[in-house]
């Protein structure tokens, strides 16, 4: 343990600034929108150009920040990431550095903020055993609400890195073929029930060769940090398409992820019990340490909180989808992206999808404004928030990831 007040920062920050130094969440701006990309952190309000201080000071680590992606830090894997994590908190709490700190701080507002690194395989889980029951429920009223394998292994799907965008990029509502229950034929046209799915991201750094497994507690050196996804939804293009083969065009028209790279050593007072597993899962799910996240997640429609789903109730945790994720040899790759599956909580306002909140628009949400939803609306802006416990009571911010629905284009 460091002594008290050897990580206290300089840098007037307001104390409850969820990104003070035992954040230092990483991603990529520019100042312009077209502008050269830069690695940066963020601390308080503003952004740390932390290429260009690292090619100031000259470490042997700067080359890896002069990327204009991630993807280079998150390969040189676990001991790296902790150097460099070393350094920069060295730079906010030892004055010396305060002149080549303050000339490379600047202000958030104005700056770009893109995709953070590039996104080699994206995959999909399902592991919030409450999330689960509401759509076995609302699916299948009349068979049990969970398939046989579901508390045998964290179920997933193969997603589309390729419409993986940064917060803020604007979704547009998909077109495709639905039908309703009480139609005879399907048509093809804008989705009439776009949702969201507030989930939790885990961005990989070390790879692993095809053919080797990564084992649970593998899990933090393969694993650089979390950020928040909210994976959009078409609910009727997947009703009709999803059988036999699972979700498809009604997922991957857009997944937004936040900005911020959340490292997983930022997350250390955050780690928790994982929830009590019965059956117990096969040798190869289980931990010797514990990988489950406390984290405080909230859901905002139109800037109206709907929902606040606790990440800490979700049946699998992130180390046994990683180790089933490669359970069959399947490889890592450095930029491989996956995410929780929708997080929700046992209580009806902590569900974290629209689906599950209005129950397939049985019921409608009363927004702060007197309008009602059962689905979202062109126009509809949707934000996904969350912190974690940081030290001595303090938390730490997840940022958010937004997104705006636009109209359906012809
Ligand atoms: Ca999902």
């Amino acid at each position: 343990m460091p002594p008290p007040g050897e990580r206290r920062t300089w840098l007037d920050l307001p104390p409850e600034s969820g990104f003070g130094v035992h954040n230092l969440p990483y991603g990529v701006f520019s100042r312009e929108a077209g502008g050269r990309r830069r690695i940066g952190v963020a601390v308080g309000d503003g952004v740390l150009d932390i290429a260009a201080i690292a090619a100031v000071q000259d470490e042997d680590f700067a080359p890896l920040l002069a990327a204009e992606v991630l993807n280079p830090l998150l390969a040189a894997g676990r001991p790296t990431w902790r150097a460099v994590r070393q350094r920069i908190t060295a730079w906010l709490t030892d004055p010396g550095y305060r002149p080549v700190v303050l000339a490379h701080r600047l202000p958030l507002a104005g700056l770009h903020l893109h995709l953070p690194f590039e996104v080699a395989d994206y995959v999909d889980f399902y592991a919030s055993e409450h999330h689960a029951r509401n759509i076995g429920g609302i699916v299948r009223p009349d068979a049990p609400a969970l398939f046989p394998n579901w508390k045998h292994m964290p179920i997933g799907y193969h997603g589309r890195a390729g419409s993986v965008v940064v917060s803020g990029t604007p979704v547009t509502r998909p077109r495709g073929q639905r039908k309703a229950t009480d139609e005879d034929e399907p048509s093809f046209g804008p989705t009439r029930k776009l949702d969201i799915e507030a989930e939790v991201g885990f961005v990989v750094g070390t790879p692993s060769p095809l053919g080797e497994s990564v084992a649970v507690d593998g899990f933090d050196e393969h694993v650089f940090g979390v950020c928040l996804v909210n994976d959009w939804s078409a609910r009727d293009l997947q009703a009709w398409e999803t059988v036999p083969l699972g979700p498809f065009l009604g997922k991957s028209f857009a997944t937004s992820m936040s900005p911020w790279v959340v490292p997983l050593d930022a997350l250390e007072p955050a780690r928790i019990p994982q929830q009590p597993q019965e059956p117990e899962p096969l040798p190869y799910l289980r931990a010797e340490r514990d990988w489950g996240l406390e984290l405080a997640i909230e859901v905002r429609l139109n800037g109206y909180l709907v929902s606040h789903p606790p990440f800490s109730s979700m049946y699998w945790t992130a180390a046994q989808q990683l180790a089933h994720l490669t359970s069959n040899g399947a490889a890592l790759r450095t930029g491989d992206f996956y995410a929780s599956g929708t997080v929700s909580g046992p209580e009806p306002d902590e569900r974290g999808s629209l689906l599950e909140l209005t129950w397939d628009g049985l019921e409608t949400l009363l927004l702060g404004d007197g309008t009602h939803r059962s689905y979202l609306n062109d126009g509809d802006v949707v934000a996904i928030s969350a912190t974690a416990p940081g030290p001595d009571g303090a938390r730490i911010s997840l940022g958010e990831v937004t997104g705006r629905v636009l109209p359906s284009v012809a």
